[in-house]
């Protein structure tokens, strides 16, 4: 068997989600044993509820969140299952593993669906999509990966927001790698629904995830959700009747959760921490150009929370990754094809100045021959 890391080894977590904690967060799994059907808890997951409207300014006044117990995968698709139309079209805009795992989703449970498919590297291509709603007047609506993991990319939803409102379509987000630290302009987008989780930018634990829908949405006709354990419309009726749920939550991640949501409020919220973000991906990014490694994507097409890099020549993933792992730092490995040319660096987490420092002399000694290769 692998040696386990012990608990007092500081592993800096790189991977686009689970976290580092910080200690604050990882003290509150432990604040007791509680049960979920007593109100201490449903006053708790009602708190949840509200705060995580109160993430983004633009979510506050018209939007109603509901938890769920799962990974994001979970409320993507329970996102879908109970907002995308039963007889009228969603668009799947796609660049990448998350956009294409929503096309898939919808064809699990059956909703009409086309896909607006483009290769992994490209962004969305606004003149393609809207020749697919002209060549297809039953579309309603469009569904969208925010901040594109499988690359880095931060898809411009502003422009694709703007076709919706323009048009009326309603917006499902993919915003599990974005939601609380790149912006949302949720009445500009004309955004129906959005789907995230506690473990990534909100520094949560894995666990639980999240789907806020504008008031509309829940107060419209239900859609054929396809699934017991998935249909939203359970979860709202009970967390807003009473903050009780149809399933049972995992408590200590809902403990987590709402501190981690008491810290990102007080640290300056989403803005403050995608600033955070975008500090340490200059740092790392200005080490590893410095060393020769390219990146996959133009700089300015980034997101804050991940980078993806080229692999240098002659550099396997492995290598890099075990060296990393040895000095205290897990990255993250490319995707499908994308497995073999890049390696992805996320900045989220509890990452001091010291690791950082750390890490950036850790990154030049792994990559000696890149760097040796520089004048
Ligand atoms: C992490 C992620 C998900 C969900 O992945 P899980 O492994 O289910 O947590 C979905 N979409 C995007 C864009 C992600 O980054």
């Amino acid at each position: 068997m692998q040696e386990r890391p012990t608990a007092n080894q500081r592993m800096i977590l790189l991977n686009p989600g689970p976290v580092t904690l910080t200690a604050r967060v990882r003290n509150a799994l432990g604040a007791g044993d509680w049960c979920h059907r007593e109100p201490e808890f449903a006053a708790l997951i009602r708190d949840i509820n509200l705060r995580l409207t109160q993430v983004h300014d633009s979510l506050a006044q018209d939007y109603l969140a509901v938890t769920l117990a799962g990974s994001g995968t979970s409320a993507v698709e329970a996102m879908l299952a109970s907002f995308a139309p039963d007889t009228k079209t969603t668009l799947v805009l796609a660049n990448g593993v998350y956009g294409e795992r929503m096309q898939r989703m919808l064809e699990a449970h059956g909703k009409p669906c086309r896909l607006a498919g483009h290769a992994w590297t490209d962004a969305i291509d606004i003149q393609a999509v809207e020749r697919c709603l002209a060549a297809d007047p039953d579309i309603t609506h469009l569904a969208v990966v925010h901040h594109e993991t499988t690359t880095g990319r931060l898809n411009d939803v502003a422009a694709i927001g703007r076709l919706c409102k323009a048009r009326g379509l309603t917006l499902l987000l993919d915003a599990v790698s974005s939601f609380g630290a790149e912006r949302i302009d949720a009445g500009a987008w004309n955004l129906g629904a959005l789907a995230a989780t506690a473990n990534k930018c909100l520094h949560g634990v894995a666990g639980l995830s999240f789907v806020l829908a504008h008031r509309e949405l829940w107060a419209g006709p239900a859609m054929r959700a396809g699934s017991v354990y998935l249909d939203l419309r359970a979860y709202h009726a009970a967390q807003h009747r009473d903050g009780y749920s149809p399933f049972t939550l995992p408590v200590q991640v809902a403990f987590a959760l709402h501190e981690a949501l008491l810290e990102h409020a007080e640290q300056g919220g989403a803005e403050a921490r995608r600033q955070l973000y975008l500090a340490r991906a200059r740092r790392v990014h200005a080490v590893l150009a410095a060393g020769g490694v390219g990146t996959l994507l133009h700089p300015d097409e980034y997101s804050s929370v991940l980078w993806s890099y080229q692999l240098p020549p002659g550099h396997g993933y492995a290598g890099l990754h075990d060296a990393l792992k040895a000095a205290g730092f897990i990255i993250y490995a490319g995707q499908g094809d994308l497995g073999r040319q890049i390696f992805r660096i996320a900045h989220m987490g509890d990452i001091q100045e010291a690791d950082l420092l750390r890490l950036c002399s850790a990154l030049t000694d792994s990559l000696p021959d890149s760097l040796a290769a520089q004048p």
